[in-house]
């Protein structure tokens, strides 16, 4: 089989909290080895089973702060009072050896990837299939207290506002049809003629008949 060399691409997945982003990125991450999942920094405390350098870095108020001056970071936020970032080296990294890389982050940075990496942004907003499925699914995850849940619901309308800015929407009423459009976005996103870098030499090749 020819493999065509390829660039990585930035895949991000934002949503209000309980939409069904965390379940569709493990999916999706279990079955496409082509497929790593950016690793955020963030101020906020650990959940329990929450895991350093798989679900977050966790670092100090102060050490983020370090992390931003030092231009470490692709993006950052302020997101429920408390402050997350995306590490910019393993991304470039990733990028280049044809890795594509999955974001869980907000619509705050988004925007900024939109204004520093356009070229390589595939942006898919996910919505629930209504306001209840939203609190019935943050209420059955049951890690956050009554006020955490409640402050999220009252966010997750201001956050659902921004899904005009994506690329793509996904309605998230069955999760396996929601993966099977995932996949088919991330599919047909990598066969753009601009990702696919080593396509002018190898049609080269086929026009000379090697
Ligand atoms: P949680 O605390 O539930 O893990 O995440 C809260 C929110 O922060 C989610 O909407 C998630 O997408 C967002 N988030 C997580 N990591 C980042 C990041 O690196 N940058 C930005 N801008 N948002 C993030």
């Amino acid at each position: 089989m020819v493999e065509i060399s390829r660039r990585g691409l930035m895949f991000v997945l934002s949503s209000p909290s309980g939409a069904g982003k965390t379940t569709l990125s493990r999916m999706l991450l279990e079955t496409d080895p082509g497929v790593i999942m950016s690793v955020s920094a963030t101020t906020r405390r650990p959940r329990p089973g929450e895991q350093e350098g798989k679900d977050y870095y966790f670092v100090s108020t102060e050490d983020f702060g370090l992390m931003v001056n030092r231009g470490e970071l692709l993006e950052h936020a302020k997101v429920f009072g408390n402050y997350y970032g995306t590490p910019k080296a393993p991304v470039e990294q990733a990028l280049q050896v044809g890795q594509d890389v999955l974001f869980d982050i907000d619509w705050q940075g988004t925007q900024q990837l939109e204004e520093n990496a356009r070229a390589d942004l595939v942006r898919v907003f996910i919505l629930p299939p209504s306001t209840m499925e939203l609190e019935r699914r943050l209420r059955a995850r049951a890690q956050d207290s009554d006020d955490v849940v409640a402050s999220r619901m009252a966010k997750a309308s201001e956050e659902m506002s921004h899904w005009a800015e994506y690329d793509y929407v996904i309605v998230n009423n069955d999760i396996d049809s929601s993966f099977a459009k995932l996949q088919a976005i991330l599919t047909a996103e990598r066969c753009k003629r601009e990702r696919q870098t080593g396509l002018s030499d190898f049609a080269k090749q086929l026009r000379e008949g090697l």
